[in-house]
């Protein structure tokens, strides 16, 4: 049976920045698709791309950043507003958050019902920013830990309580972009969105060509050590290791590791992962919910203004879609001429659960009819679109999901390990790539210690240097400072 130090299962961002980590180690990933990247998923045009996966970049002064910067690769500012609300046929654009109450068309007692919501929403988004700030002698994952108990009992909708049916439609909204119901997500998960909303003066960045080039650079950069189309169907442990089972382009087959970093995301853990897991470890992946975004990319061609160019992102209570976004907007900052525009729209929670099983031509339609009405000159301008409907387009923290922190973060008998957005406090690219670092910490420890002796405690992550220890929260593009 063929022998190495360590497997990588998955090879989304998490399972690329682990193997990248253990090089050195000759370590093997197992992808189950014809291509690396998961849910970072773009399609070049010029510098524009189309794109169905992620697309804000965080700073770079963050790992994902460096590697940015190491591969090459450009990230463009985005300069365009991302708090635009379009209501009742309305675009409000632009708008401070406090100010929204006053200019979204709403009943006065509608108002004042979103208002009053928004005070205390800005309550918890204030404190979950304070409690982001690493201190002394913390590792990344004593945080993760931190931040998911923040709040973490109690759903969003027993959090606000009642509210006017107008203010709710909007709070709703707010939550189906985290891809969840107000009653399904805890209160201190949204208070993560609310405290990047607020806090945010930095609008993030979109990769030039699209974003995944750093996903294509890395599958590059490590494809002698990556299988793709080959699916982990089993893995156990096996004495001092562990054997995993798999299906490739040649059949099936096994291979023996001393570790195992599994970076897939939690739904597809485990039906390979079964046998392995320990009733407390098959628990805590229970408690991981993931929920669906029902993307289209839209290409056109115009070369003329048109009304979206200074947006970046605008939220659609009352629309088909929960999101709009304007991915050509970062070339503005360029002043190169316009060659078009990629837009991206998602339907997420209850309302893209509707849309799981219709053929794309019918989520298309559905898009487009919505979109009519948001931008008319749209239409007659398209020359390409592509859905893609991800039943599992990202974790979202559900009353009590804290409680499986502590076993997600400890692994598997010492020797596997987990990675990937789903293990962390905040869904991105960043908080994902950063657990991979610690599984892949934690597998270097292990190889280095011969693989028979229990795990050392986890590493101390804080660094030295003020502006590396902020904390990166990538999904909009923000660092809050660190407590020196
Ligand atoms: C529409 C959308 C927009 C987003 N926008 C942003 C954004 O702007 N900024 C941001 O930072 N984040 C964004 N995100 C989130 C971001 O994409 C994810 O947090 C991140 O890409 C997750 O990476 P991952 O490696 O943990 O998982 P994935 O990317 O899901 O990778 C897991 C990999 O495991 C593979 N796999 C699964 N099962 C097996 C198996 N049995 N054997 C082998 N391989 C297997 C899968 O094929 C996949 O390639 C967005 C996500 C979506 C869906």
């Amino acid at each position: 049976m063929e022998e190495r130090d360590v497997i990588v299962i998955g090879a989304g961002i998490a399972g690329l920045t682990a193997a990248r980590e253990l090089r050195d180690l000759d370590p093997l990933v197992f992808e189950a698709s014809d291509r690396v990247g998961g849910r970072i998923w773009s399609q070049q045009r010029g510098d524009l791309a189309v794109s169905v996966g992620a697309h804000m970049f965080p700073p770079p002064a963050s790992t994902v950043g460096r590697m940015v910067e190491e591969y090459g690769l450009e990230v463009l500012p985005i300069t365009g507003s991302m708090l635009n609300v379009a209501l009742r046929g309305r675009l409000v654009s632009d708008i401070r958050p406090e100010l929204m109450p006053f200019k979204l068309p709403l009943s006065t007692r509608g108002r004042v019902s979103f208002a009053r919501a928004g005070l205390k929403v800005k309550r918890i988004g204030d404190a979950y920013m304070k409690l982001a700030v690493p201190r002394r002698g913390e590792s990344a994952a004593d945080v993760r830990l931190r931040l998911l108990q923040y709040g973490g009992d109690r759903s969003f909708a027993d959090f606000l309580g009642p509210l006017h049916p107008e203010a709710a439609e909007i709070y709703r909204a707010l939550c189906n972009r985290t891809i969840a119901e107000p009653d399904e997500i805890s209160e201190g998960s949204m208070a993560a969105l609310f405290g990047h909303v607020w806090d945010s003066g930095d609008l993030g960045r979109n990769m030039r060509g699209g974003s995944g080039l750093l996903t294509d650079a890395l599958g590059a950069d490590l494809a002698d050590h990556i299988r793709l189309q080959t699916r982990a169907t089993r893995l156990a442990f096996d004495g001092a290791g562990v054997t995993v089972g798999y299906e490739g382009p040649d059949g099936a087959g096994e291979v023996r590791a001393r570790a195992a970093i599994v970076a897939v995301p939690a739904p597809d853990l485990a039906p390979f992962m079964r046998d392995a897991m320990t009733p407390g470890f098959a628990s805590a992946v229970d408690r991981v919910r993931f929920g669906p975004h029902i993307v289209t990319s839209i290409r056109t061609d115009e070369t003329e203004p048109m009304p979206w160019d200074d947006i970046y992102s605008i939220l659609t209570p009352d629309l088909g879609f929960t999101m709009f976004f304007n991915h050509a907007n970062a070339l503005r900052g360029t002043g190169a001429p316009k060659q078009g525009s990629v837009l991206m729209v998602y339907t997420g929670a209850d309302r893209g659960r509707a849309l799981l099983g219709k053929t794309d031509d019918e989520i298309q339609q559905h898009h487009l009819a919505s979109l009519d009405r948001l931008f008319p000159e749209l239409r007659s301008r398209i020359v390409e679109l592509w859905t893609k409907p991800w039943e599992h387009a990202g974790p979202f923290g559900a009353p009590g999901r804290w409680r499986a922190q502590e076993t997600l973060e400890r692994g598997l008998g010492g020797r596997v390990f987990v990675a990937g957005d789903w293990v962390s406090d905040f869904v991105s690219m960043e908080t994902a790539a950063l657990t991979a670092v610690d599984a892949a910490a934690e597998a270097r420890a292990l190889i280095e210690r011969g693989g028979g002796q229990q795990p050392a405690a986890r590493p101390v992550v804080v660094p030295r240097d003020p502006k590396a220890t902020k904390r990166v929260q990538a999904f909009f593009g923000d660092a809050s400072s660190a407590e020196e």
